[in-house]
């Protein structure tokens, strides 16, 4: 693990001689394991860093100060030798995540070790303007803030967007299924909400999420495929991080083209993956209303295994399977992953017909890049989505805890 090496040999290298800086490396190395991990023992803090017993109390009880961590029951996995303690991720320090949809617009509250303490799904009737999803937020948020108790802070707010957004973060340069473009949402946010505000694609964001804590999780080269209702949306790990390209839209995954001549698409093309491959033809084939799609998963699966989703259904969920395939095909042959997380709506696909995406993919599954790599299906709903939005704002707390909320108060 890079942070236990990056851990021990810091504190070789620098003890007694760079104290500053080798303290503020050392709580950021074990704030970061108590996050991903949510909850470590301390024996097993002390094995990974190769920090010594004292140094890590030190640092947990520094930490814990700062509200960031909580110590907490024995450790229940371990059953022989000095029972340890439990470091968890304190319950005090928020996020506030928000990621606005053509038909929803979800919010949570989510804490340190990636867990959603409050989520409000505000649904809309039609894609939402930017200045209403500002309304929405502002209104959702001081009903959360009401709740939270006295000692409960949060320390800003990640915004995820299904579409581009300028490198940085400073606006939304396009989302096509909202009809926004050259939004400044990210400040006008921020200004209501009075946090700073982070922005990122929402695909990416999840590709974060699955990194941090999901499927992925110590995964280093990594494909997340999201399928919302906005469209197919995906990032790449690779070599433990995260693809950017030239200026920063690379993982544009919904674009591999996948049927010359096809449908359509928001980018000007034809026969993209996002065209081809729809939330709203699984939500036609089985004659959903408006109201129950955020069921579609459940009913989906229910109506096939009781026999009333006819041949029709199927075949729209074969031809769905196939052309995914196809994407799959290009987007492994390019980065060579060893797990491809498929979220949204491409998970209801893969359960939906069991077998037909491995059948799909079989020839070319002998092929170089394919060889080892596994298919993951990524936890139900928007979850990852909210849970990497919230990892845009943890990431400098992670990276210098003390420093970080040093400057919020300040500011
Ligand atoms: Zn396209």
């Amino acid at each position: 693990m890079t942070a236990a090496a990056q851990g021990s040999s810091t504190a070789r290298t620098y003890l007694g001689s760079n104290r500053d800086s080798n303290r503020q490396h050392n709580l950021s190395t074990v704030l970061q394991l108590v996050h991903s991990t949510a909850g470590i023992s301390r024996a097993q803090l002390t094995r990974t860093t190769g920090l010594n017993r004292s140094t890590i109390a030190a640092l947990v009880a520094e930490l814990s100060q700062l509200g960031l961590v909580v110590e907490s029951d024995i450790d229940p996995a371990q059953q022989h030798g000095r029972p340890s303690i439990m470091i968890e991720p304190g319950p005090a320090i928020l996020a506030l995540a928000v990621n606005p949809d053509v038909d929803v617009v979800s919010v949570a509250l989510v804490s340190l070790g990636g867990r959603i303490v409050n989520a409000v799904r505000f649904h809309t009737v039609r894609a939402p303007s930017v200045v209403e999803v500002v309304n929405i937020v502002s209104a959702v948020y001081a009903g959360m803030r009401t709740a939270l108790p006295p000692d409960h802070r949060v320390v800003g707010a990640g915004l995820a967007i299904p579409g581009l957004v300028e490198p940085g973060g400073g606006k939304v340069i396009e989302a096509p299924h909202l009809d926004w473009r050259d939004e400044p949402l990210p400040a006008l946010l921020g200004d209501a909400l009075h946090l700073n505000t982070v922005t990122a694609n929402d695909a990416v964001v999840g590709a974060r999420a699955q990194a941090a804590f999901g499927a992925g999780q110590g995964v280093p080269d990594l494909v997340y495929l999201y399928g919302g209702a906005s469209g197919i949306g995906g990032g790449i790990i690779s070599g433990g991080h995260l693809v950017k390209g030239a200026t920063g839209f690379a993982g544009q995954l919904g674009h591999t083209h996948v049927r010359t001549g096809g449908a359509p698409c928001s980018c000007g093309s034809r026969g993209c993956l996002e065209a081809e491959v729809t939330r709203e033809a699984l939500i036609q084939a089985i004659g959903l209303p408006a109201g129950e799609t955020e069921n579609l998963e459940e009913i989906l699966l229910e109506k096939l295994e009781d026999g009333s989703a006819g041949d029709e259904v199927r075949a729209v969920i074969q031809e769905q399977v196939s052309l995914l395939a196809v994407g799959l095909k290009t987007v492994t042959s390019l980065v060579n992953p060893s797990v491809v997380v498929l979220g949204g709506f491409l998970r209801i696909l893969v359960r939906a017909a069991p077998g037909a995406l491995e059948k799909a993919l079989a020839g070319f599954r002998n092929h170089g890049p394919w060889e080892n790599v596994k298919i993951e299906l990524a936890p139900l709903g928007e979850d990852p989505i909210l849970i990497g939005a919230a990892e845009l704002v943890f990431e400098p707390l992670l990276a210098d805890p003390a420093g970080f909320l040093q400057k919020q108060s300040g500011s």
